[in-house]
């Protein structure tokens, strides 16, 4: 058993981080974060050194790397700023289904654009009646001639205000039995009439990366928008779980690296009673907490991440490693808060925004819950 990154990998490491080292200010997050925009600069700028497209194929614009580099990448720029680091990562979000279950005309039209930063994707499961239970949809895509005539309305969806494409799961057998088996993945284009998304609201965190309510009245698309087969939609999107799931956890892992980052620094300088906190054992017993969620939460998104690179998918893995990721990560930054004592509750030292911005990654994909049922269902057998 080899612990050790490839030379390869610490390289990449290293670029991620030296980017977002030398790109990312805390002012500029700041700004981000109050005023709810995506950092466009930011994100053409990291597929400019080939950082969005890390795991697209290489015959598509891509860096032809694997979930396990794009994990680095993802947790580098999330140490630095988790608010920055989540909405770039995000920006390329669901990319992957195009890239696992496009034709070659479908992967050659988007993802080229997506590697060079020039499109945003995104991915519509959520609907207002169908959140954690995608078993059935209520948005449907029915044939007409050589089309799919789409209507419902997808709710919390990610870049829904900026991506170029997103994939969305619908209903195309209305009879089926059970339902699940009757979804389908088909590419929207966000400039066919009929579509409509408007921002979801104030939300807590995550300002840099845009949420929006959709709605889809009779948009026509081709059937050649399909993703993948008719009736699969369903199972690809757990297929796509697999991967993405890992992704998140290692925002989180990110996240939670940048609070403990902050929490060392403060420690050491601020002094009470004579001492430094530092001295204080109960802060290097909270130090130590940290640094050992920390660890374990990077060995189990790690071997997730290799797992799907080298012996292929397994959602229980990806599960653990999403569920106990992003669990240390709102751990760690609510404890930060606490250890700056009414520091930590003002802006300008960050763990408030990052405790609002990594608390996400215990919803999204699947929520905290979600994930366990994943793992015991594994364990157990599907009750
Ligand atoms: C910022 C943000 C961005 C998002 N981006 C996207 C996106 O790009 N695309 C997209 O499709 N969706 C997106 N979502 C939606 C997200 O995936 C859903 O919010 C999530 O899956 C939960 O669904 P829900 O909100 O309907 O909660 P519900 O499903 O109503 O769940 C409510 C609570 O009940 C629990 N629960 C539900 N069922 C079970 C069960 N069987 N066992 C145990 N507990 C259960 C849940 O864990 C949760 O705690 C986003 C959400 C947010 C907040």
């Amino acid at each position: 058993m080899d612990f050790e990154l490839t030379k390869e990998q610490k390289a990449i490491q290293k670029a991620a981080w030296d980017f977002a080292n030398g790109e990312f200010t805390k002012e500029y997050a700041l700004e981000c974060d109050q005023n709810h925009t995506f950092p466009e600069d930011l994100f053409k700028k990291a597929a400019g050194l080939g950082l969005v497209g890390i795991h697209l194929p290489e015959e598509y614009g891509g860096q032809g790397y694997g979930l396990l580099e794009a994990v680095l990448v993802c947790e580098a720029m999330c140490r630095k700023d988790p608010g920055l680091g989540m909405a770039i990562n995000l920006g390329a979000f669901a990319s992957q289904i195009i890239a696992l279950f496009g034709t070659e005309e479908q992967k050659l039209a988007y993802l080229p654009q997506v590697a060079s930063g020039d499109l945003m994707t995104g991915a519509a499961f959520t609907e207002p009646d169908h959140g954690s239970d995608i078993t059935d949809m209520a948005t449907t895509a029915m044939r007409e001639g050589g089309e799919y005539v789409i209507n419902g309305s997808k709710t919390f969806i990610t870049n829904g205000l900026n991506a170029g494409v997103i994939s969305f799961l619908c209903k195309t057998d209305l009879k089926a039995n059970p339902p699940h088996r009757g979804l389908s993945l088909i590419a929207v284009e966000t400039n066919r009439e009929g579509f409509e998304a408007t921002d979801a609201g104030p939300k807590m965190g995550l300002h840099g990366s845009t949420t929006a309510e959709l709605s889809l009245k009779n948009v026509r698309v081709p059937v050649s928008n399909l993703l993948g087969q008719e009736n699969r939609g369903f199972y690809q999107s757990l297929e796509f779980f697999n991967g993405s799931r890992v992704e998140v956890a290692a925002q989180a892992l990110g996240g939670a690296q940048a609070a403990f980052d902050r929490v060392v620094s403060y420690v050491k300088q601020r002094q009470q009673f004579g001492r430094r906190l530092a001295d204080l054992q109960v802060t290097q017993h909270k130090v130590a907490d940290m640094a050992t969620k920390i660890e374990a939460a990077r060995l189990i998104t790690y071997k997730a991440a290799w797992t799907y690179d080298n012996k292929g998918p397994n959602p229980s893995l990806s599960s653990m490693a999403k569920f106990y990721a992003a669990r240390a990560a709102v751990e760690i930054a609510d404890e930060a808060i606490q250890m700056l004592g009414g520091n930590g509750y003002f802006t300008e030292n960050e763990v408030e925004r990052i405790f609002r911005d990594v608390r996400v990654t215990e919803i999204y994909e699947g929520t905290r819950e979600i994930q366990k049922n994943t793992i015991a269902s594994n364990i157990l057998g599907k009750q």
